[in-house]
């Protein structure tokens, strides 16, 4: 079954104008980019993906921000500073000392149970930032059974990496409408 990330139709807008803009309305995500950029479409097409996943990350945030501060009051109580999805296609999610989450964008529109998954481990990061016993005991002490999670998030991260080919693809050549 295919993912709903990559079912969204895109209507591409060239106009006069600098840089690239996305926006959804009426279940469309509208992308105004420069005229001139129909000459180069290999630029076009990263312009595009960039702008996509940018402007899908932003309608996302406020039910990524509600289900963390959800998991954080009920396991944690810890103190972060905010959370965002990001461009990340190595890793799930990343903590930094700075106390900000970032979530991967692939997760966006994924599976609960692994965006709770990768929530709750960068949250334990705000204790513990590193791999070590006593990290993996706070995720844990969370119900959830990381072993048992990691074979799910390597099956969903394949599926999502060939949906994501094919719709790199087609973004341009025809799974965008020009007008
Ligand atoms: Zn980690």
């Amino acid at each position: 079954m295919a993912m709903e990330v990559f079912r969204i139709p895109i209507m591409l807008i060239p106009e006069q104008r600098c840089g690239v803009t996305a926006l959804f309305r009426t279940e469309s995500c509208f992308i105004k980019f420069p005229v001139e950029l129909l000459s180069q479409p290999r630029l076009l097409r990263i312009m595009i993906d960039k702008a996509y996943w940018s402007c899908l990350g932003k309608k996302a945030l406020p039910e990524l921000e509600k289900r963390t501060a959800e998991l954080n009051c009920r396991y944690f109580g810890f103190v972060f500073h905010k959370v965002r999805f990001h461009r990340q296609f190595r890793r799930w999610g990343s903590c930094s000392s700075l106390k900000n989450i970032n979530i991967s964008h692939r997760l966006i529109g994924g599976p609960q149970q692994l965006m709770d998954y990768i929530i709750l481990h960068e949250l334990a990061h705000l204790k513990y930032l590193n791999h070590r016993k006593e990290f993996w005991t706070l995720v844990k002490s969370t119900g959830v059974n990381p072993a048992a999670i990691k074979k799910d998030i390597i099956a969903y991260g394949q599926q999502w990496q060939s949906e994501y080919q094919v719709w790199y693809k087609q973004i341009y050549a025809k799974g965008g409408k020009l007008f």
